[in-house]
């Protein structure tokens, strides 16, 4: 419905309608209120990266699948905003590369997590982890509800895909030898640089691109899918980053930037 209401000229439509599929999360308690506010901060970077996946995205998602196939026990990490927004992707990632599935909230209530692992499910999940008791487990040295993970899950995963996580987290997994991959927007944020792999793009178009990678991959040996990853340099792909974001506001910076905008004529009584 509301798809209707926003003609397909608007500079804004993508964005508008990404918008829209997380308040209707909101509305089905998948998505807490906090998962509102990070959109806004990874729509501001989308906006400066330009509003499509670059090559240093495309790097990553390489590696990061790569990583996955490699890997003995891969968990895909699901919180309310990534539900929202990509339920049928995830469902579909974790099927080609054989990888486990588990609810993992920053706001932690069981409602939320019933109410995502049952999107999960409507969306073709078989099982989904780290729903009440049995998110038992918890990572060392973090505290209150954020901490708790499964022991069949992410407490046991070599490596975990972890998008939109936060900072303390994702330290913490590092700290528990877990090869991480994250996907987030901003190139700054702790779990972007903290991450073993960061692919900076927006999760909406990351993820179906990640899927099609994983399908190429899949027939490659596994002594080429090493390489993929002895040549990755996280470091590089943040700093490639934040170059286009500087080269992209340095030519906007000299462009014209004020809209040509059509006034009506006045007439002479006005
Ligand atoms: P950190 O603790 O890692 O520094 P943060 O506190 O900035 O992170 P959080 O609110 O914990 O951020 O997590 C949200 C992160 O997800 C932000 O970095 C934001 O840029 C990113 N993000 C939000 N929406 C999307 C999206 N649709 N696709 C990719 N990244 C997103």
């Amino acid at each position: 419905m509301f798809k209707l209401l926003i003609p397909p000229s608007h500079p804004r439509r993508e964005s508008l309608l990404i918008r829209e599929r997380l308040v209707e999360g909101f509305k089905r308690g998948l998505v807490a209120l906090e998962g509102l506010i990070a959109h806004g901060r990874g729509e501001c970077f989308d906006y400066l990266i330009g509003e499509k996946t670059q090559p240093f995205a495309l790097k990553a998602i390489e590696a990061g699948v790569a990583a996955l196939l490699l890997a003995e026990y891969p968990v895909i990490s699901v919180n309310g905003n990534v539900a929202a927004l990509v339920a049928k992707e995830v469902v579909e990632l974790a099927k080609v590369i054989d990888a486990k599935i588990e609810v993992n909230l920053f706001y932690r209530t069981r409602e939320r997590e019933k109410a995502i692992a049952e999107w999960l499910k409507e969306h073709g999940a078989e099982e989904v982890l780290g729903v009440g008791e049995d998110a038992s487990a918890t990572i060392p040295e973090l505290f209150s509800e954020r901490r708790r993970v499964s022991p069949r899950g992410i407490l046991v995963a070599d490596v975990v895909l972890v998008p939109l996580e936060d900072g303390d987290r994702t330290e913490a997994l590092r700290k528990m030898g877990k090869t991480v991959i994250t996907i987030d927007l901003n190139p700054l944020s702790r779990t972007a640089r903290a991450a073993n792999i960061t692919i900076v793009d927006n999760i909406v178009r990351a993820m179906p691109l990640m899927i099609k990678k994983a399908e190429e991959l899949k027939g490659w040996s596994r002594e080429r899918l090493r390489r993929v990853l002895e040549n990755y340099d996280n470091n590089e792909v943040l700093q490639e980053a934040l170059k286009h974001i500087l080269h992209r506001l340095e030519s906007l910076s000299n462009s014209k930037l004020v809209l040509e905008i059509e006034e009506a004529c006045r007439t002479s009584s006005e």
